[in-house]
C-alpha cells in the first residue's frame, strides 16, 4: 500500500488523516456519491514542486460534479480557490519526492435518499506517494470477463466514485488470473480501456485509440499522449479498436495519471513486439517524462508551480 501523507484538506480545513471522516449516514458512503481526480505533483531535481495539467484536472472535477447532478459545490468554488487549496494542502506537509493528490466531492447530506441536487458538499483531498499501479517495462493484461459499465447506465466521462466497483471487479478478475491489469470491453465488444487507464495501440506507424464515445473516460494523459504525437507528426486515429487487433498490433500502451506510459508486453497469453518496447511508445514516454519533470520548453505551460512556503 502506498504511503499517505499526515495532513488533508477536509472541508477548508487541514486536518490530519485520522480526523478527516465521512459519516456513514451520507449519501458518499451509502451510495458512493462522490467525484473525484487524481493529479501528480512532480518533484523537480532543483526540489520545486509542479503540479501536472491542474486546470484540467479541475475542469474534469467540476464537469463530473454537473453530470452527476452536485449542484452545490461549484457555487463556492472556482479554479483559482482550488489551487490556493492544493497549495495550503502540499505546505501542510513536508514533501520530498514526486506524489498524487486526489480530490474528491463527496455528498455529505445524512440520509438523503437517493437523489443529487441542493445536497451538501465538501472538497476532502489527500497526498499519496505516487507509486504506479502496473509496471512499467511491460504490463501482462487479460480480458476481462467484466463489461465497462455504458454511459447510459453510469457516465463514463464522469469520475464516480460508486462507479468504481466495476474497475474493482475487472483488475481483481486480472489479477487472480496471474495478469497486472484488465482490458475492459464495452458492451459491443470493442476495445475500451484498462481498470485505471487508456489505451493506445500502434499498427503501421499510426498510433490509434477508442474515441470519447466509446464509453470511456477522457483521459488527461491520453489527450497529452495525443498532444504529444501531433508535434512528432505521428498519424493518429479516434476509432474502434476490436480485441484481436489488440493481439497482432506492433506497439500497444496505457496510459494515465497512475499508470504513467506503461507498455504492454502480453494480453491474453498472446506476445506483444516481442516483449520489447516498440519505437513509437519509447518516443512519446520520454517526451511525457521530459514534460513531466519540466526539462521539456514546449510544454511548460502545463505545469503550475507550487509554492511550498508559506
Ligand atoms: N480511465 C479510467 C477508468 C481511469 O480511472 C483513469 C484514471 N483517472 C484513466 C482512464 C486515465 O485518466 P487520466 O489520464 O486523467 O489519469
Amino acid at each position: 500500500m502506498a504511503k499517505i501523507y499526515d495532513n488533508t484538506y477536509f472541508d477548508n480545513n487541514i486536518i490530519p488523516i485520522e480526523q478527516a471522516n465521512l459519516s456513514i449516514a451520507g449519501s458518499a458512503v451509502l451510495y458512493g456519491l462522490s467525484v473525484y481526480t487524481v493529479f501528480p505533483i512532480v518533484y523537480t531535481k532543483n526540489g520545486s514542486l509542479n503540479a501536472f495539467r491542474l486546470k484540467d484536472h479541475y475542469n474534469r472535477l467540476i464537469n463530473s460534479a454537473k453530470i452527476i447532478g452536485i449542484d452545490t459545490f461549484e457555487q463556492n468554488w472556482n479554479y483559482n480557490k482550488f489551487k490556493c487549496a492544493v497549495t495550503e494542502l502540499i505546505q501542510a506537509n513536508t514533501i520530498k519526492e514526486t506524489v498524487f493528490v486526489r480530490a474528491t466531492i463527496h455528498v455529505n447530506e445524512l440520509v438523503a435518499g437517493t437523489r443529487s441536487r441542493g445536497l451538501k458538499s465538501l472538497l476532502s483531498m489527500f497526498i499519496y506517494e505516487a507509486e504506479p499501479i502496473i509496471p512499467q517495462n511491460g504490463a501482462k493484461l487479460k480480458t476481462s470477463v467484466w463489461r465497462r459499465i455504458p454511459d447510459y447506465a453510469i457516465p463514463s466521462r464522469a469520475k464516480v466514485n460508486g462507479a468504481y466497483i466495476n474497475s474493482v471487479l475487472a483488475k481483481q478478475d486480472a489479477i487472480d488470473s496471474g495478469y497486472d491489469d484488465c482490458i475492459l470491453l464495452d458492451i459491443n465488444g470493442h476495445v475500451c480501456e484498462l481498470s485505471a487507464a487508456n489505451i493506445f495501440i500502434v499498427r503501421s506507424g499510426t498510433l490509434i485509440t477508442p474515441g470519447t464515445s466509446s464509453d470511456l473516460l477522457e483521459g488527461i494523459n491520453r489527450k497529452t499522449v495525443l498532444e504529444i504525437a501531433h508535434i512528432l507528426k505521428i498519424p493518429t486515429e479516434e476509432r474502434n479498436i476490436d480485441l484481436t487487433e489488440l493481439y497482432i498490433a506492433d506497439e500497444v500502451f496505457a496510459c494515465g495519471t497512475s499508470a504513467f506510459i506503461a507498455p504492454i508486453h502480453l494480453i491474453d497469453a498472446r506476445i506483444i513486439n516481442n516483449k520489447q518496447t516498440g519505437p513509437i511508445t519509447k518516443q512519446v514516454k520520454d517526451i511525457y517524462w521530459s514534460i513531466l519533470n519540466g526539462t521539456n520548453p514546449t510544454y511548460k505551460n502545463l505545469l503550475t508551480p507550487i509554492e511550498t512556503v508559506a
